[in-house]
């Protein structure tokens, strides 16, 4: 087993402190690729979702090169600048990523800072004023900050983008783009995200130089150990359903996906006057109310949360029992990655999802995603409609030919 510690991965002693600290001894798949790539200077499109050890992954290999540029280059941070960004769609993943970073550096003398949304500026910016090592942010509050020149870009060595694709899905890909520019051009970038649209291929090669790339195939990894069941059943009937099922005191910590706020909204109130202790996590609340209602759920206080795909996006919580999809999401992606909060670190999980007759197009893409049939409970799925009229998919061109984009940059640092 020594072949996968994380010393043979080239972690420096303090780093390796921390992870013993945090009870951390066998690195997961992406660690073990990733770890030693970015330690050699490597730029990385990583292609995994939340709960494969991805954070841990940009995250320790960042410190230790922080750590390696101020003692052997003496590189520090001047007022109002940062040496490294990374930047998350939301505000529950930058906290996350703040609190791994705190985490796996707490030997190390490293200073960073959060900035995001919903919540005042004047502290962010008050962190910010001496310089600061590490700077999580959300895109919209890191321009705003940037616009009125609390923060400083140009000396920024690294650069790691999280979860590419709900930039995308949030409309943050501008703003991406636009902080990217502001960085000088001889920087370790990173790209992480859990699907490969084709505008995040695009922006990988725009931002990426020669990028390694590392792809977790969590979703059969993830999908395969859920139990994963499907109630056709009308849109009316939905809430009494869910009422029923969670009779059964065994879904003791569920999640139930809506596919707007205002959905998420009622189904909560609904459960709340049956008596089932039930909350609403979604982007009209404020940051406070979510990170209670979040908390929580976490300490197990709340049995159930109803939230939207974009305020679920990233969330790390332990022990999900059940995963219930009230709507089915329209990409077929988003079902995996729903479904991937339950059954984390290796447990059981279990899927539990209600199919309108005007959704059962949205379970055809997601059985043909996932290449298996979820299992029907009760009623029989009524005829398909579009089943006859679905045209056979069309071949893609060949994109082979395609002229890399080059750019100058220094050499390799830390090269083998
Ligand atoms: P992430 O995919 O970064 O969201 O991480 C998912 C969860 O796995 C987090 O709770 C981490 O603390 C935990 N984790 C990450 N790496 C390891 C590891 N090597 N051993 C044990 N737990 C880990």
């Amino acid at each position: 087993m020594t072949d996968s510690t994380f010393a043979k991965l080239g972690l420096a002693e303090r780093l390796l402190r921390a992870l013993k600290d945090a009870r951390y001894d066998t690195p997961t798949p992406i660690q073990r690729r990733a770890i030693p790539l970015l330690l050699d200077g490597y730029d990385l499109l990583g292609i995994a979702q939340t709960g494969t050890g991805k954070t841990a992954a940009f995250t320790l290999p960042l410190l230790q090169n922080l750590d390696a540029d101020t003692a052997e280059e003496g590189i520090e941070a001047g007022p109002r600048e940062t040496r490294a960004l990374i930047l998350a769609p939301t505000r529950e993943l930058a906290l996350q990523i703040s609190e791994s970073v705190e985490t796996y550096g707490r030997h190390l003398s490293l200073r960073q800072a959060v900035i995001m949304g919903g919540v005042s500026q004047r502290p962010q910016i008050e962190a910010l004023r001496r310089g600061v090592d590490i700077l999580v942010a959300t895109p919209g509050r890191l321009l705003d900050l940037v616009d009125q020149r609390h923060v400083d870009l140009s000396e920024c060595d690294y650069l790691i983008i999280d979860e590419a694709d709900r930039m995308l899905d949030m409309g943050f890909i501008r703003d991406v783009r636009k902080i990217a520019a502001m960085l000088p051009e001889e920087r370790q970038t990173l790209l992480f995200s859990a699907t490969m649209p084709a505008e995040i291929a695009k922006l990988a090669r725009e931002i990426l130089y020669e990028p390694e790339r590392v792809e977790i195939a969590a979703k059969s990894v993830a999908v395969e150990r859920i139990e994963q069941h499907v109630h056709h059943i009308s849109r009316a009937a939905k809430c009494d359903r869910l009422i029923e099922l969670l009779a059964a005191p065994e879904l003791s910590k569920v999640i139930v996906f809506t596919r707007t706020k205002r959905g998420a909204d009622r189904v909560a109130r609904q459960l709340a006057k049956a008596r089932i202790g039930a909350e609403a996590l979604h982007g009209n609340k404020s940051q406070n109310a979510r990170q209670r209602t979040l908390d929580r759920f976490r300490s197990g206080r709340l049995r159930v949360l109803v939230a939207t795909d974009i305020a679920a996006r990233g969330l790390d919580v332990d022990d999900v029992t059940h995963v219930v999809n009230y709507d089915l999401p329209n990409e077929p992606e988003c079902y995996v990655h729903r479904i991937g909060r339950t059954a984390r670190a290796g447990a059981a999980g279990s899927a539990i999802s209600f199919c309108g007759r005007d959704e059962l197009p949205h379970l055809r893409a997601i059985e043909r995603l996932i290449k298996r049939s979820l299992t029907v409970v009760g009623e029989a799925p009524p005829a398909d409609p579009a089943a006859k009229t679905r045209k056979p998919a069309r071949r893609r061109p060949s994109s082979g030919g395609r002229k890399r984009r080059r750019r100058s940059r220094r050499p390799q640092r830390r090269a083998a």
